[in-house]
């Protein structure tokens, strides 16, 4: 893989260029999106007349042609100011173009990236599915061959941004499962949302409702051969190639929200008042904070490793995990420390801490739940045997 490494003047223009653009959207913008469960189409195309929805795409098709470590520094900023709903938002014009730029044929590089770099073109990503799990081998959204392409049908859940959406990166089986190779046989597809073959229905959720999250009932969908990414057959491993990154871009988002939870918490900390004192002077409330800082901070460390390894063609994957799992950690408990500095006003919407800790909840669980991380760093990096 190339050598796509930001050197760090250029990461600190990006950081500063980033949060320039991402500070014009306040926490009161951001509450009243997720309350109102309103797309933040301003803000996305704030970002995309800056041109950083390409950020990740080579130039040779619109984008800008940086590293992961470049597009998680953007996305942190992102974060900081704008929570889950704002990354979220940004997030899926960076991870499914990987597929793209990586496994497609040239003329559907030409044909699709440039869309996805200037912000017109909305993607989803569709891979969960209600039955399967995270064993994804059981997924069984199917693929069925005809004349010059594809008919698909089967059920996803989850899937964000399809209300919107122009395009989804979809999985399906085009062969039976087999025992031996369970993760062969699934196909790639880069279809039209066509939504007269697909239903999608947003599912009423705890948190991040700026952005939809949705089930797809797919009935008899047709994709032309000229769609599927790559080898038929060969879809999961080209999608276990962009998980790497992905997990890296999403630990940069959770120390990006748990940053601002911090400096919400200390700010309250310094100035509640109580027993003629502020609350910042008991060590019960300022211990807490400053390990959850500590705690930032060494998260911060494991994903600048990890990006840094991806960017230079390295292998990353027990640091890509591991990022994802310490930066989910320590943000969720910054969330929670937030709440408890706050007392009784941590459950009004006005301070925004309750929406920063239902959104960290959410890494808990997805892309990747902290189990399998485990499980992966147990069975890969300590060869253990594989528990499941
Ligand atoms: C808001 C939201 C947005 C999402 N967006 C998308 C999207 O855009 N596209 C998409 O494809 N998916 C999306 N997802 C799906 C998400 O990736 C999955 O929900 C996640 O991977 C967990 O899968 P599951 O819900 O089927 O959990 P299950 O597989 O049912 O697991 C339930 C629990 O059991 C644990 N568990 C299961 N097996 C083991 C084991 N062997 N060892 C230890 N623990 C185990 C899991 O870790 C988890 O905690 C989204 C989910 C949410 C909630």
């Amino acid at each position: 893989m190339a050598n796509t490494q930001t050197d760090i003047a250029d990461l600190k223009m990006i950081r500063e260029s980033a949060r320039a653009l991402a500070s014009r959207f306040d926490l009161e913008y951001w509450r009243e999106h997720d309350e109102e469960k309103k797309y933040p189409w301003d803000f996305i195309n704030a970002f995309a007349e800056g041109g950083w929805m390409g950020t990740m795409i080579p130039e040779a098709y619109g984008g800008m042609g940086l590293g992961l470590e470049a597009a998680s520094i953007m996305l942190q900023e992102v974060a900081y100011y704008g929570g889950a709903n704002g990354a979220s938002a940004i997030h899926f014009y960076i991870f499914p173009p990987g597929c793209i730029i990586n496994h497609g044929s040239e003329e559907m590089k030409k044909r699709f990236l440039p869309g996805i770099a200037s912000g017109k073109t909305v993607m989803c990503f569709g891979l969960t599915e209600p039955t399967a799990g995270v064993d994804t081998s059981r997924l069984t959204t199917k693929a069925e061959k005809i004349d010059g392409g594809w008919k698909i049908n089967g059920q996803k859940v989850w899937i964000t941004n399809a209300q919107n959406a122009h395009m989804v990166l979809l999985t399906a089986r085009t062969s039976p499962r087999d025992p031996k190779n369970p993760m062969d046989g699934f196909t790639l597809f880069l279809a039209d949302f066509d939504r007269t073959a697909i239903d999608a229905r947003a599912i009423p959720k705890l948190a991040r409702n700026a952005v939809d999250s949705n089930e797809l009932f797919i009935k008899d969908l047709i994709v032309s051969d000229d769609r599927v990414i790559g080898e038929v057959g060969k879809g999961m491993s080209y999608l276990f190639d962009g998980l790497n990154p992905e997990r890296v871009v999403v630990a940069y988002e959770q120390i990006g929200l748990g940053r601002r939870a911090l400096e919400l918490a200390t700010e309250y900390a310094k100035n509640r008042v109580v027993f003629d004192r502020p609350i910042g002077k008991n060590q019960a409330i300022q211990h807490p904070l400053a390990d959850s800082w500590m705690r930032l901070e060494a998260a911060q460390m494991m994903s600048d490793k990890a990006a840094q390894l991806f960017d230079q063609g390295k292998p990353c994957g027990a640091e890509s995990n591991a990022a994802k799992y310490l930066a989910t950690e320590a943000a969720f408990e910054v969330c929670d420390r937030a709440m408890q500095t706050h007392g009784g006003f941590c459950y009004a919407k006005e301070y925004h801490i309750e929406r920063l800790w239902r959104e960290a909840r959410l890494l808990k669980i997805a892309p990747v739940s902290q189990e399998m991380v485990l499980n992966f760093i147990a069975q890969k990096i300590l060869r253990l045997p594989k528990s499941y």
